[in-house]
């Protein structure tokens, strides 16, 4: 069943299915959890469009490649192409937000770290990027003042709040407009707070949104 963008009701929305522009390291409490390198210059990865799921469908992981972690980041849906841009001029170009999980093979990642090279196979693999409807940016109010968590089996596992990240939704984007034009139907990945860790197969999750969404699912 091939992906398509859908508001909170379900309803289509008729934007095709992009690539997913990624940042890392956008929360000092993740940057910690990981003991992570830091510098100056943004952490852009990319996730390619066959990635995307509907996260409201019980999700498949990876098997026999090591940990899958959890990583719950607020999606941004673009609308409009974007080239180049700065700050101001990026929210006219974003049709809503919503909740993304950036599934990520930690192991795989962790070796190929090591050996100096790229780290697609361990964030860009089929079902590697399970997301929400959006609520229209209208709807939501200030993107930088947003509350957001997820629930594994019952227990609160991440708890995010947008105005705690390093780089603001209209600075990651300008940023990124810099290298990669962001395209109608592209999702931007906004980074995870802390509380990362392993997934299994028959997990219960719940994913809120700042009380506009509300997500039940698990893992397959
Ligand atoms: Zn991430």
């Amino acid at each position: 069943m091939s992906y398509q963008h859908k508001d909170v009701q379900g309803q289509v929305i008729h934007l095709p299915a992009g690539k997913v522009l990624c940042i890392g390291q956008n929360y000092q409490d993740h940057i910690a959890e990981m003991n992570s390198k830091t510098a100056p210059e943004a952490l852009f990865f990319i996730k390619p469009s066959t990635a995307v799921v509907d996260i409201n469908q019980p999700f498949l992981i990876p098997e026999q490649l090591g940990a899958v972690h959890n990583e719950t980041e607020l999606a941004v849906l673009i609308k409009a192409p974007l080239t180049k841009v700065i700050p101001q001029q990026v929210l006219d170009a974003v049709w809503g937000y919503g909740l993304a999980l950036d599934l990520t093979l930690r192991d795989q990642q962790k070796k190929l770290k090591e050996l100096g090279r790229p780290w697609e196979i361990a964030k860009g693999f089929d079902g590697a990027c399970p997301v929400s409807g959006f609520i229209a940016a209208d709807e939501l109010g200030d993107e930088q003042q947003l509350q957001f968590s997820l629930t594994v089996n019952g227990e609160q596992r991440q708890h995010g709040d947008t105005r705690m990240m390093i780089r603001s939704v209209t600075q990651i984007i300008s940023e990124m407009s810099q290298f990669f034009t962001l395209l109608p139907g592209d999702l931007v990945l906004t980074g995870t707070p802390a509380g990362v860790g392993p997934l299994y197969s028959g997990d219960q999750l719940e994913l809120a949104l700042a009380n506009k969404l509300h997500i039940k699912t698990s893992v397959r």
